[in-house]
Formats: structure tokens, sequence, C-alpha cells
């Protein structure tokens, strides 16, 4: 098969050899007719020519010619082509080129009419054409002039021709040659990056994904298929990362547990441990903690590989957290804290996903709960400044609204050290790791992981001891 470079070369290039072809013959055709044109004027006026300078060699006193001066003239313009002949008022020849030098005449004749023939495909012959001669009004005779017709190139002018028509063939071949040099130059620089996007698709799809091309070229489809390329390795290392990491965080996350669950329960089974119900129900408890740990990184494998689907609809936002808020009651309640959700009397309109927002919002104030042991939980909505306005999109008018929800505790607080990783898979404080509290650090991943997925971030601000704030921007 044919590459796209020589591909590309034979297309400019057939191109360009027939423009400059086509060119060359119009341009030659254009000259050739102008240049015959002015040929066929020339011999009207060199007629003309001749006949006054016959007129000039008529002696008026004597009535007679001057022979041998016309005799000079007429030779003269046979050499240019021109078979003259002159008779005087009477009809009687005075002077006739035929009769003075028939070779010379035979030979010119059979010259011109072998060049127009052979050179210019014209097959005329030669025509006679009589011009009066005047002296004050008074015909003093004839002047008989022969020319090949319709028109005829003198040597000089054939001469004249063919240096034109070298002169359109060189500058063809030098345009053409030029072309084809031009033609290689853009052909390689098109089909390079294309070239080079295909070599890198091939390493991609042998699994070289640190492969990259660059995207730094004139054209913006070339630009936009390296980018394309760029991305798709940079997706798929992505995944690849993704996945060695999460096999890892996994395997690392449920040895332990399952490691300690083995041991309880081939202790028990070798009769070295009692099977008591208590023994049994903290088995009970680590099995639904590790379900409820492979349920929570299945949430997290969907919402971090970006296959995550919203479904979004209109709701108020204040509802949302009351009913998030709900969850805690009894928690709340048993650990003698008190949870306020402060959202103001309006309705707070909101455009998301109701169940995922709400599990952003269970997921912190769980948090708040657990690391709290007394005082208070705040939830607190409110619309950002300069959020209430209209956009004018594609559907019409709609209303833009932006809100940060803040969940403040006065809880144990994080250190300035771990504030940074609490958003990272399967982190955990210190602090929260000795409290045994059940957490597998993967609540704030999700959070963050959703409220990504609605176009919002979420901040935590804390000081150990002194409690902490949680604020979720949308
Ligand atoms: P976990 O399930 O362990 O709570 P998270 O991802 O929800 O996992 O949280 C990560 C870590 O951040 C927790 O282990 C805890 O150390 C810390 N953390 C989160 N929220 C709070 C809070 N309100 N107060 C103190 N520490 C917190």
């Amino acid at each position: 098969m044919m590459s796209l470079r020589n591909h590309l070369v034979l297309v400019y290039a057939s191109f360009i050899c027939a423009a400059v072809l086509l060119l060359g013959v119009v341009i030659n055709r254009f000259a050739g007719t102008l240049f015959s044109s002015f040929v066929a004027r020339n011999i009207t006026v060199v007629s003309g020519h001749i006949v006054s300078s016959m007129e000039e060699r008529y002696n008026p006193m004597a009535g007679v010619f001057d022979v041998p001066a016309v005799e000079a003239l007429g030779m003269y313009f046979v050499h240019e082509g021109y078979i003259v002949s002159v008779e005087d008022a009477e009809g009687e020849t005075v002077w006739d080129a035929r009769s003075c030098d028939m070779g010379q005449c035979s030979a010119v004749i059979a010259d011109i009419a072998r060049r127009m023939e052979r050179d210019y495909g014209l097959s005329g012959g030669f025509t006679r054409t009589q011009y009066p001669m005047r002296y004050r009004d008074r015909d003093i005779g004839l002047v008989n002039i022969e020319t090949y017709g319709p028109f005829f190139y003198s040597e000089s002018e054939a001469d004249f021709l063919r240096t034109l028509n070298r002169f359109l063939l060189c500058a063809g071949i030098v345009f053409v040659l030029l072309s084809m040099v031009v033609s290689v130059l853009l052909a390689t620089a098109l089909s390079r990056p294309i070239l080079n996007a295909a070599e890198a698709a091939k390493h991609i799809a042998e699994g070289d994904l640190s492969v990259r091309v660059s995207d730094r070229h004139g054209t913006a489809e070339l630009c936009e298929l390296s980018r394309s390329v760029n991305e798709l390795a940079c997706a798929l290392e992505k995944g690849e990362r993704w996945q060695k990491r999460l096999s890892a965080d996994i395997a690392h996350e449920l040895r332990t547990p399952l490691t300690c669950l083995q041991g309880n329960m081939e202790a028990m089974i070798d009769g070295v441990w009692e099977p008591t119900a208590s023994r049994l129900a903290s088995c009970h408890e680590e099995i639904r903690r590790l379900t409820k740990l492979v349920e929570d990184l299945s949430s997290l494998s969907i919402l971090e590989r970006d296959t995550l689907v919203l479904h979004r609809a209109e709701f108020d936002l204040s509802k949302l957290l009351t009913a998030a808020a709900d969850h805690f009651t009894q928690a709340v309640r048993e650990k003698g804290l008190e949870l306020r959700v402060e959202s103001g009397p309006s309705p707070l309109p909101v455009s998301g996903d109701y169940d995922r927002l709400m599990q952003v919002f269970i997921n912190v104030i769980s948090n708040a709960v657990k690391y709290t042991d007394v005082g208070s939980i705040t939830v607190r909505a409110e619309r950002l400044a300069g959020s209430v306005g209209t956009e004018q999109g594609a559907k019409g008018v709609r209303e833009d609204r932006h809100y940060a929800v803040t969940v403040a505790d006065t809880g144990i607080g994080i250190s300035a050290a771990e504030l940074p990783h609490i958003f990272d898979r399967f982190y955990r404080t210190d602090e929260s790791r000795n409290r045994l509290s059940g957490g597998s650090g993967i609540g704030l991943s999700i959070a963050l992981a959703i409220a990504e997925a609605h176009g919002g971030t979420i901040q935590a601000a804390s000081e150990a001891g002194k409690g902490s704030v949680f604020t979720v921007r949308m």
C-alpha cells in the first residue's frame, strides 16, 4: 500500500504538472495568436512601405522609374519574403523580382513555405496583391507584392517565437521541479504528525503508556489529533495507575481484618477459644465492617473512574440537610451532643443528584458525630454572595445558584500535618485509629468525588482539640 507521504506527493505533483502544462499551452497559444495577428498587420504595413518607397523611385520629369534603385529595393524585400514586381502606367513591366533573380526568389519562396508548414502547420500559398502607385493625383503604375498567406514569419520573427517557446519550456521545468520539492516538504510536514500519532497508538496498544507526541503543528486538526493521542495515553496511564493503587490499597486494607478474623475463627474451631455469643458477635461485626468497606470501595470505584451517572433533579437543599441530620438523631442523643441545622426560612432550590448529595452530607456529618465527644455540631447552608442572578442559557433564562454548606463540630479536630491528607483514599488520622472508630478512610474520598461530579468542592479547616469545619461548595 502506498504511504501517505507518497500519496500526497503524487497528488500534488500530478496537479502541479497538469496546471503547468495547461498554463504553458494556454500562454503558447495566446502568444502565438497575438504574434500572428501582429505579423499579419505588419505585412500590410511593410507592403504600404514598399509602395511608397517605389513611388519615390519615380522620376516625374522623365516619366520613368529609376530601375537600378527599384531593383536594389526589390531585392532587399525579396530577402524579407516579399516578391515584388513593378509596372508603369502603361502596364509595361519596369522590374520583376522573378525575372531578375529567379533562383533567389524560388529559394525564398521554398524556405518560407517549408518553415510555415513544418514549424507552424500552416499550409498556405503565395498570393499576389496589387497596389496602385500615384504621383500628385496621377497614376504612375502598379506594385505587385506576393506574400505567403494569410501571414508568414520572417527568419527573425521565427527566431523570436522559438526563443519565447524555449523560455516557456524552461520556466515550466523549473517551476515543476520547484513545486516537486515544495510538495515533498509539504507532504512530509503533513504526514509526519499523522505517522507519529499512528506510531504512538501502536505503542499504546502494545502497553507502553508513557509515549507522548508533540502537539506543536501549524495545522489545527493535526494538533487536535496529537492532543487526543496524548490524552488517550494519559487517561489509560491514569486508569492503570488507579487500578494498581486500588489493588494495593484493597489488599492492604482487607488483609489485617481478614487475618484477624481468620485467627479468631481458627482459635474457636480448634477449641482454643469458647465460641461465646460475644466473640461471635465481634466476628460478625468485623464481617459487617468488611462488607461496608467493599460497598464503599464499589461506590468509590464508580465515582473515581468517571462512570458516575448523576440523576439530576430540582430540590430544596435545606430539606436534604434536615433529612441527613435526622439519620444521626439517635447517635447524637446517645453521646449527649447537640445537632443543629440552620438554613433559614426560605427554601434553597438546587439542582443535583439527591441521593448522591445526601451521601456527601451523611459522610461529613457522620464524621462530625464520630469524632465529637462533647459540644455541638452545626450544619449551616447559605447562598454565596452575588450568586443570585440570571444567566442566558441555550434554553432561556435560568437561575444561577451557588451555596456553601458548613458542618462545624467541637470534636477532636485534625492536626495541621494530617489535614492535607484526609481526603486521600484509606487515610485515617492516628487519633481516629486509636479511637477504634471503625472508619475505613473512604468516606471523605467518596464525598469529594461526588462534590466534584457536581462541579463543587469540599474543604476542611481544623485545629487539633478544637473541632473541625467542613465546607461543601456547590
Ligand atoms: P473514616 O471512615 O475513617 O471516617 P473518612 O474518609 O471519612 O474516613 O475520614 C478520613 C479521616 O479524617 C478520618 O479517619 C479522621 O481521622 C479524619 N476526620 C474526618 N472528619 C473528621 C472530623 N469531623 N473530626 C476529626 N477528624 C476527622
